[in-house]
């Protein structure tokens, strides 16, 4: 293909997308100098990142070190081999080496060239009690920022379903989700200077923090512009991007290379029904993400991978843009309620934080789901005990089932009634025993720690009205995409290395797929995974068109 001489705009790095990935990356590469511009699909920054929890997690981490807490990256590289399925680390290994031993370095990267601070939060890795796991200190989430100090930005971070006016932390400690009036009350004159001063947490500040860091070190960042082709010189690689900017068609030159952090394909309909076949409840990210990374890697030869793998996440209906939205929520996770499949079975423990595994659990023969479609049953106390879920039912009333009897809610919902009737009556058995025989419902640590203790567990399900509500897959983020070394750069199918172009988050074949073995690890690697890129980048010597680079106005004193 022959290379295109004109180009409207020249940089040295060029990063799609805006989320934690994106940020990451374009941070590093104009901390070093380069000249970085951020190109982002949406009129909104942050992608779905900006919506999130932002609970990070980054294993041996310097606040926990601080905290006194014993951990190193070989343990966890020892968590994520002891705690990741089987297959993943015979394919993984090197990214996962690659991520334990890079994370606390970007970590501390951020927080020394961002406004960005994290605390950590008190959540246990979900398999501690496995080789190289830890009860606390890995697990991080942003302390609130103000919007204001993005300047013209402020109003461009874009919005949450969450509500994140709270800290991570004040979510949980408060309880918000079982006792909202309360967990408000309990920190009121923050969330009162938190409104004067513009200051949100979680999401909201982690997009704050690292967009001011970016800013601060001559970043550029191009919002409601969508890159839709990615230019290859003669010898395939990669130089710059074309850019559809309100309809009218731009090439920008990249010097150095072009970080793809462009998120998931989950709002893309042909791509979900082809790799996620079988019910879909919701999805929770940016309808702007629809695979189009993954769609321009593979145009360039890149080599697509686990496809099939995604945050499945439990999610209840909300409104998002005026449109309907998955808000992602361990409602599941209740005393007086279980999941019963189509056969109305159990198949999992409702604490499970893996339960999204199980929910997409496929025949190996058909790939079509085993167990959807799936529900929540319970009586009528789930309701009562979580105000946020009767207000949801309220605001969306066709989501809820209910009946009388098991027997009416059987038939509702189309599962056969005698085995349901069987199970709920096995399960209540099961809570007079005080023991789950069949999933081990509450007996972790990580769901003593969910369920605040074992006690806490189980509750007989005999209250009528019975509620079903669905529970398949919801969906916060595809997890496939283009095949990357411990570099960042993305590798066709042969092994050999596309020059000039990384991936990163959610666009990259991630090395933690749907099974995730801690909360945060999205978030934690995509930042890391960021961080890498940035740092193969700002290392010149690595780069086909290093010779190209021109000298960063900043970085010799030149005025802006
Ligand atoms: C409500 C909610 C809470 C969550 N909480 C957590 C949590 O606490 N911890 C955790 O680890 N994970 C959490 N997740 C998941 C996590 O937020 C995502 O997996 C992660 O943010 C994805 O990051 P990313 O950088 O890969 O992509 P994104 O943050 O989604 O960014 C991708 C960006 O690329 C842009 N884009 C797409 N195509 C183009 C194009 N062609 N040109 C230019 N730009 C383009 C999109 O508009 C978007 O802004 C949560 C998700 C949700 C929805």
């Amino acid at each position: 293909m022959m290379e295109i001489e004109h180009w409207d705009e020249s940089h040295d790095v060029l990063v799609v997308g805006s989320g934690s990935a994106a940020l990451s990356a374009a941070l590093r590469v104009s901390v070093a100098g380069l000249r970085c511009k951020i190109i982002e699909k949406s009129e909104w920054i942050g992608g779905t990142s900006a919506m999130s929890g932002a609970g990070t997690w980054i294993p041996a981490n310097h606040h926990a070190t601080a905290a006194g807490l014993k951990d190193s990256s070989d343990d966890a590289l020892a968590y994520l081999r002891s705690a990741s399925p089987a297959g993943w680390q015979a394919r993984e290994d090197h990214l996962w080496m690659a991520f334990a031993h890079a994370a606390p370095h970007a970590l501390r990267f951020i927080e020394t060239h961002s406004p960005l601070r994290f605390t950590l939060t008190r959540e246990p890795d979900i398999l501690q009690e496995r080789e190289g796991g830890k009860a606390g200190g890995r697990m991080l989430s942003p302390k609130p920022l103000s919007k204001w100090i993005v300047g013209r930005y402020a109003g461009k971070i874009r919005p949450s379903t969450l509500p994140h006016l709270f800290t991570y932390q004040e979510v949980y400690d408060g309880n918000l989700y079982h006792r909202p009036v309360q967990a408000t009350l309990r920190v009121l004159p923050r969330l009162i200077w938190r409104l004067l001063s513009r200051s949100r947490a979680q999401g909201s500040a982690l997009i704050t923090g690292l967009l001011k860091g970016c800013l601060e070190h001559g970043c550029r960042v191009e919002t409601d512009a969508r890159a839709v082709e990615l230019v290859p010189d003669t010898n395939g690689h990669i130089v710059g991007l074309v850019v559809d900017a309100g309809g009218v068609r731009k090439r920008y030159r990249a010097f150095a290379g072009v970080v793809i952090a462009s998120g998931g394909f989950e709002w893309n309909r042909e791509m979900l029904t082809e790799h996620f076949p079988g019910e879909l409840d919701w999805l929770g990210s940016p309808r702007t993400n629809e695979g189009d990374g993954q769609r321009m890697m593979a145009a360039v030869g890149g080599a697509l991978a686990h496809m099939d793998q995604a945050n499945v996440y439990p999610s209840i209906p909300t409104q998002y843009e005026r449109k309907p939205h998955g808000l992602p929520i361990t409602f599941q996770a209740a005393k007086h309620a279980i999941i019963v499949n189509r056969n109305g079975k159990r198949f999992v423990s409702e604490y499970d934080f893996n339960i999204g595994v199980a929910v997409d659990r496929r025949d190996p023969v058909t790939g079509q789901p085993q167990n959807l479609p799936a529900w929540l049953i319970a009586d009528n106390r789930l309701l009562k005990e979580a105000p946020p879920l009767a207000w949801c039912a309220r605001r969306s009333p066709n989501w809820l089932v209910k009946a009388d009897s098991l027997q009416d809610l059987a038939s509702k919902i189309g599962v056969p009634a005698t085995a349901f009737k069987e199970t709920v009556a096995r399960f209540n058995g099961f809570c007079r025993l005080g023991k789950d025989l069949d999933f081990r419902r509450g007996e972790s640590p990580w769901e003593q720690f969910k369920a605040g203790g074992s006690d806490n567990a189980m509750g007989l399900i005999e209250r009528p009205p019975f509620l079903a509500a669905p529970f398949n897959r919801s969906i916060l983020g595809t997890k496939g995409g283009a095949r990357t070394n411990e570099l960042g750069q993305v590798l066709r199918e042969n092994g050999a290395i596309i020059q000039g172009l990384y991936a990163a988050g959610l666009a990259m074949a991630n090395p933690i797929g749907t099974f995730a073995v801690a909360p945060g690890t999205t978030i934690g690697p995509n930042l890391t995974w960021g961080f890498i890129c940035g740092e193969a980048l700002a290392n010149r010597t690595r780069y086909e068109h290093a010779s190209e680079l021109k000298p960063n106005r900043r970085q010799m004193g030149v005025r802006q």
